[in-house]
């Protein structure tokens, strides 16, 4: 996996590298952080930025911090900080005891904005904030300073005490930096510091009606806890100059750098927590970790490895261009890891009857079948033969078109790892519909060898009808049905795939099924890779599909004649 092999440096490896050897970083310590804000579950795009800083971390011999930036109490909940951990871990990553919150800052970041205001360099703003933004300019034009701008030191003390006290009504008041209404980048027209907010936090309760905005409280956070490289998206490119300043603020020891990478964009998937909020709230979906979703615990339900992630992020590489990349490289990669690792067992997802009326009644004779013929460390495991067998519905045509080599009246084919039938009638119901079939088996091609070596061209999987399990099988496809959800109209919602969900409630599966676990990856051969669901209860198992197998699509197509 490219994750092993040599590749050579991205350009924040680049940079790490020249500090280190310029001596450039405290202590010679490498530290990061991963900040998301806990306003929603993970998505694949965090996968990316996870892997980012973890890894420089590991690679450098450094460090790497959570830190949940809870700087918006109207929108976080615990629950999302739960998931988030949950989800770090699960990609195999930990950051130790170096568990962080924006909030624990709030007492600090407090202080700094008093000392602020004592030197001139903040003031309380009346404006409301539509006329904060109209005093704003534009981008070809200078912004107008506050009437307030010029507000005496004590006033201005006096008032962000009210403020803190709550004796004033949200979006009445703001604090200010004092910067450059004029300055051409708009971030730094005397950004706003604290706005009043009566809403109780997930952490401080209801300590504060204040709450420091994310960009005075984000630089401030990863100057206390020592950061050495903050590594974030493009959009916050044009927000590195208001970083600057507030890592520069006197009596603010360390100083890090912000360094921005292109956000990785997948087609087909959405990645803003906004949109899968309301997908989730508005039933569109059945919850965070519905399989369909692109969220980490979307993925790790429907039977994603960490490692294929991992590997997917990594031949992504580190851009600082923002592209979209296939979804068909996500699915490559979580094929090559499903292929390696996942166990194989016979299941029958559309099961029709065959009866072997020369096979003994009462008779019932195991076969020992290959776990996984792509690892030379795997098992084997048995699987039940009898009279009475289930194959899939398409594997039999009462009048086979051309080409045709699976079962039919007269035709020979091979049950998989069992005996050679052939098939010699059928029965109907009134509708016409086969529901079953009459065969007899070649009592001396056991295990799939005949006495005279002759051969068949088809293979059909099997399973023993008195002895499978039936099962509950959730076949997914993708959440949208167009590459670049809402392209065309403008409302991703348009673009749902109303087939993302097919469920089979007759899918019939060897018995070994009963010992898979949640932790097992798993193919149902010739159908796909799967994986326990959390549905699942004693005597009635779900099982989620989470890829079908390499290039099964383009094959059956090509069968069909498309
Ligand atoms: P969203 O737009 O989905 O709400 P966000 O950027 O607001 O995402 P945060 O919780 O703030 O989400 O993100 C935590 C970290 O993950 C940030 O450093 C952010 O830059 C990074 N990140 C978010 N989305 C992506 C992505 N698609 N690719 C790479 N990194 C990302
Ligand atoms: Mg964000």
């Amino acid at each position: 996996m490219s994750e092993n092999t040599e590749r050579p440096l991205n350009f924040i490896e680049k940079i790490i590298e020249d500090d280190l050897a310029a001596g450039r970083v405290p202590g010679g310590e490498i530290v990061t952080r991963f900040p998301p804000e806990p306003n929603g579950y993970l998505h694949i795009g965090h996968i990316k930025s996870i892997c980012l800083n973890f890894q420089l971390a590991e690679k450098y011999h450094g460090r790497c911090h959570l830190r949940l930036d809870d700087t918006n109490p109207a929108k976080e909940e615990n629950e999302y900080i739960d998931a988030i951990k949950d989800d770090i871990h699960w990609l195999g990553f930990d950051w130790g005891k170096h568990e962080y919150y924006a909030s624990d800052y709030y007492d600090q970041l407090y202080e700094i904005a008093l000392r602020l205001i004592r030197e001139g360099k903040a003031y309380v703003d009346s404006l409301s904030p539509e006329q904060m933004k109209e005093y704003r300019g534009t981008l070809t034009e200078p912004g107008k300073e506050s009437p307030d701008r010029n507000r005496s030191i004590e006033e201005n003390l006096r008032l962000f005490q009210e403020m803190k006290d709550g004796k004033h009504p949200e979006g009445s008041y703001t604090l200010r930096a004092k910067i450059d209404m004029a300055s051409p980048n708009m971030n730094l027209r005397d950004p706003a510091l604290y706005r009043i907010k009566f809403a109780t936090h997930p952490r401080t309760g209801d300590k504060w009606c204040i709450y420091p905005m994310y960009d005075f409280t984000h630089p401030i956070s990863d100057a206390i806890e020592g950061i050495t490289h903050s590594i974030c998206t493009l959009e916050f490119e044009d927000h590195r100059p208001a970083y600057d300043w507030a890592t520069s603020i006197d009596g603010i020891e360390h100083t890090p750098h912000q360094y921005e990478f292109a956000r990785m964009n997948v087609s087909y998937l959405l990645m803003s927590k906004r949109k899968l909020l309301y997908l989730v709230n508005n039933k569109l979906v059945s919850g965070w970790d519905d399989p369909r979703m692109p969220t980490v615990a979307g993925i790790r339900r429907r039977g994603y490895s960490p490692e294929s992630m991992k590997d997917f992020v990594s031949r992504v590489g580190v851009a600082k261009v923002e592209g979209v990349v296939d979804y068909s490289l996500m699915e490559f990669c979580v094929r090559e890891d499903l292929n390696k690792r996942a166990k194989r067992l016979m299941a029958v997802l559309d099961p029709l009857e065959v009866v072997i009326d020369n096979y003994p009644e009462d008779k019932c004779e195991y076969f020992e079948v290959e776990d996984n013929p792509e690892d030379p460390n795997a098992g084997r495991h048995k699987i039940a033969f009898s009279r009475s067998i289930l194959i899939e519905r398409e594997d039999f045509m009462e009048t086979p078109v051309k080409g045709y080599h699976r079962l039919y009246i007269g035709n020979e084919v091979r049950l998989k790892g069992a005996y050679y039938i052939t098939a010699t009638s059928c029965e109907k119901d009134e509708d016409g519909k086969v529901v079953r079939v009459h065969a007899t088996y070649d009592p001396d091609s056991r295990g799939g060898q005949t006495a005279d070596g002759r051969k068949v061209k088809g293979t059909s999987h099997w399973v023993s009808k008195d002895h499978c399990l039936r099962v509950e099988v959730r076949q997914y496809d993708k959440l949208f049905k167009s590459p670049n959800p809402g392209e065309a109209t403008g409302n991703y919602l348009d673009d749902l795939n109303p087939d993302s969900l097919v469920i089979l409630n007759d899918a019939a599966l060897e018995e070994e099924a009963s010992r898979v676990t949640m932790d097992d990856y798993l193919q149902f051969i010739r159908n796909g890779y799967y994986h326990l669901d959390k549905d699942s209860k004693e005597g009635h198992l779900v099982f989620n599909r989470t890829c079908t197998l390499k290039d099964s699509w383009a094959k059956q197509k090509a069968k069909m004649g498309l």
